[in-house]
Formats: C-alpha cells, structure tokens, sequence
C-alpha cells in the first residue's frame, strides 16, 4: 500500500539537535493484529511511530499505525524492506521467518528482542529444551517421531497424555489430549500427522495457571508485573484476574521463575510467561511469549504502566515504567466470536452494550472485519475494590454464563 508519510528510519536532523518528543525511534511491528493495535494505542499517545508489517489490508493495527506495509512477516524480501525503514524491529507474533531476522541482524538491523530469542521460543520443543537447560521448571517433555515412539511416550509419562505441534501453535490450535493409548493416533491425526514435527508433554495436574509479564529494558533492567491467573475454556484464554488469588509466597516463586526465564533470553521488550500452579506449590513453566500477551490485557486499566506502553519503551530504550497496580483488583474477559457472521456480530454487540451500564468497565473491539467463532474479537476489562465485587459486575455483563468453569 502506499505510505501515509514519508519514513525515514533515522531523523533526517543531524546529532547534535535536540530529539523531539520522546524518541524518534520508528518501531517496525511484525503483525497488525489485536496486540499490533493495542501497541499503536500506546505509541501514539507518546507519538512515538509504529510500522506494521502485516498481509490484511485492513488488520486491526491499520487504521492507528504510523504506516502499515500490506505484505507477509514470512517473506524474506518483505521483512528486508520494511527494516530498511525502520529504527528498530519488534513482533506481535512469534511466528516470523527468524533466518531472515538473523541475516538482517548481521547487517546491523536491531531486533528487540533477539532473533536469537525468536528462534527458540517459535518452536515449542527447542523452548522446553532451552528452559530445562537453564533450570527452569517444566512439565516432561519427549519429541515423538512415530506412533511407537509416542506409546513409549505414554507409558513413561502416563496419560492423559498432551500432544504438540512444536511450531505455529496459538490459542491451543496445535494441542491434543490422548486420553489413553487408543486414542494416540487420533490426536496425532488431529494434528496433521507426524509430518508436523511433534512432541509429547507430560499432563500438568495444575489447580490454577498463573502468568506474569516481564519486562527487559535495552540497558538489561528486568521489571516484573504482578502474578496473575489465567482461566482457559477449550484452550483458549477466557478470562484473567489480577492479582491472582495465591499466597505471597506462590506469587514470589512464580515472578522468580518468571524472571529467570526472561533473564535466560536475549533482548528487550516484554515478555509473557505462562505458569502451572499444581496443589502441592510447585510452579511449573508452560510458554513463554516475546511480545505483549492476552494475560496482560488488564494493564492498560490497572497498572501504572501498561504492558503496550513497556514494550515500547524497552524496544527504542527509554526508562521502563512502573508495572505495579494502580487498582486493587482487575478481570479481563475476552470476547470471542461465538457464530459466524453478523448474528456472531450482534450477539459481541449485547455483550458490550451491557458492559457499558458497569462502572469500572473498559472496552476493546479490535475491529476485524470478520467474524468467526472462537476468534478474539475484543476485550472487556472491568476494575475496581476486589476481585469478589468484579466477579459480580462482570457476570451481570455475561449474564447467566458461569464465571469459573472448572
Ligand atoms: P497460546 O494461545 O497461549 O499461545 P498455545 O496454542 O500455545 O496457546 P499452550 O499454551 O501450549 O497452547 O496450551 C494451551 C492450554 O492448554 C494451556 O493454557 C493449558 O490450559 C493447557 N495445557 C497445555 N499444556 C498442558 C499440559 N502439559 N498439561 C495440562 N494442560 C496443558
Ligand atoms: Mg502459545
Ligand atoms: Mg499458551
């Protein structure tokens, strides 16, 4: 598409003038979905300029970014050209071409963070064997070849057994659950068969998954946000409280772990880390996302600093912000497509008219022009006195639909 202004990745004034505004860093984004957006909110209120790079002419990020080159964050050519016209590359999403991220950091373009951190956190399998070689707690894991391999698998770890795509996983869309040797070969199937590059994990007899955002400025300072809990309903991120509801001591185990799987990656930026909370305390690390995440929603409301406005001032290198809450308590509550089409539409469209009439409540519609069923669609964050008086405002919202699904 044609540029809305002339870019330029330096400023054309010479060094010894005075930077006007914040910074004059461009910030080129990989992907102009939801997170795309929620980035350019950030950055604008600060003016600092976002590029998004991203195949749909009208993403969620396009009508708010600086400018938005129409093209794939997949292709090798694409990438080189939109770098040229940025200060610095960032992502939304992890699933990029990463050799082009290296070449392109071999000729001086900054990546926040690294592709070094791209490489090993887009293929699941490559992640677990980084963190488990860092110490970092985690659920067993197995690369599985063959069906043999995966019943092997099964009688070490036992069932039910969770079965991955190591690459271009999101909201659960590359997981499968053997719930006994037989059903091995359906959950494989399920999965595009072991063409895909696949891998057993050990199931988590978790009571509560946790996430805490971590932020890495450029100077290397690391700023943690506080724990939250996630709730998924068929993979997918449903619902999120902050604070999470665990003893001190389970949420300072959890920012350590958290922190010291950040600390174990290169670059700036924040991250999200996906936890487990089993009955007996033990913390154990799921993922790790290098970008702002559906778990840190909520800052936008609720922390002194959020999530979108942290990334950036980590990727051009400027202070990190204070992540702590400036609210005693918050819940996110994605909303997901539930039909196709325009009733899919008008049923978003009652969800957000009700949460309207609650005081406390936020709303994010990420604008995508189509709706499908279980697609984010948009957001509503409600914030308040405690997480008891928002369960209630936000089950008025829902009306009648159970809030803890467990
Ligand atoms: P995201 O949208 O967070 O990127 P994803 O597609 O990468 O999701 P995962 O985070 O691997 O998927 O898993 C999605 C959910 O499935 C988890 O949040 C958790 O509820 C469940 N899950 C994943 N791994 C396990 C496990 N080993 N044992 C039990 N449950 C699991
Ligand atoms: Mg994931
Ligand atoms: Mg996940």
């Amino acid at each position: 598409s044609l540029p809305k202004h002339e870019a330029n990745a330096v400023s054309p004034r010479n060094e010894e003038s005075a930077v006007h505004g914040l910074s004059e860093t461009i910030v080129g984004v990989l992907g102009g979905g939801q997170l795309g957006r929620m980035l350019c909110q950030a950055a604008n209120q600060m003016a600092i300029k976002v590029m998004i790079l991203d195949p749909q002419d009208n993403c969620p990020a396009s009508s708010l970014c600086y400018q938005h080159m129409v093209g794939s964050f997949d292709d090798s050519a694409t990438v080189e050209e939109f770098a040229k016209r940025c200060g610095v590359l960032t992502f939304e999403i992890e699933h990029v071409n990463v050799t082009t991220l290296e070449k392109l950091e071999k000729q001086g373009v900054v990546c926040q963070p690294k592709a070094s951190t791209i490489r090993i956190i887009q293929d699941k399998y490559l992640q677990k064997v980084h963190f488990s070689k860092h110490g970092i707690p985690l659920p067993e894991f197995m690369q599985i070849d063959d069906l043999e391999g995966a019943k092997k698998t099964g009688e070490l770890f036992g069932y039910p057994l969770m079965i991955k795509s190591r690459r271009l996983a999101y909201d659960g869309r590359g997981n499968a659950v053997a719930k006994s040797e037989e059903e091995l070969a359906s959950a494989v199937d399920a999965l595009g068969g072991f063409v895909r590059d696949l891998y057993a994990e050990k199931w988590a007899p978790f009571v509560k998954e946790l996430a805490v955002i971590v932020a890495r400025g450029r100077d290397g300072t690391i700023s943690c946000y506080p724990v939250v809990e996630t709730i998924h309903r068929d993979n997918i991120c449903h619902i999120v409280k902050a604070p999470a509801e665990v003893k001190w001591k389970i949420r300072e185990y959890a920012t350590e772990v958290a922190f010291n799987a950040v600390n174990s990656l290169e670059g700036a930026g924040v991250f999200a880390v996906e936890l487990f909370l089993t009955n007996d305390g033990q913390i154990l690390l799921n993922e790790v996302a290098p970008r702002p995440h559906n778990s840190g929603h909520h800052t936008i409301e609720s922390c002194y600093t959020s999530q979108y406005e942290q990334h950036l001032r980590a990727v051009v290198g400027l202070p990190l912000g204070n992540p702590s809450m400036k609210t005693p308590a918050a819940i996110m509550y994605n909303i997901l497509g539930e039909e196709e089409g325009e009733h899919g539409f008008q049923l978003a469209h009652q969800l957000m008219t009700r949460a309207l009439t609650i005081p406390g409540a936020s709303i994010h519609w990420y604008d995508k022009p189509e709706m499908r069923k279980q697609r984010k669609m948009g957001h509503i964050t409600v914030v308040g006195p405690s997480l008891s008086n928002l369960e209630g405002n936000l089950a008025t919202i829902i009306e009648g639909e159970k809030l803890d699904d467990k």
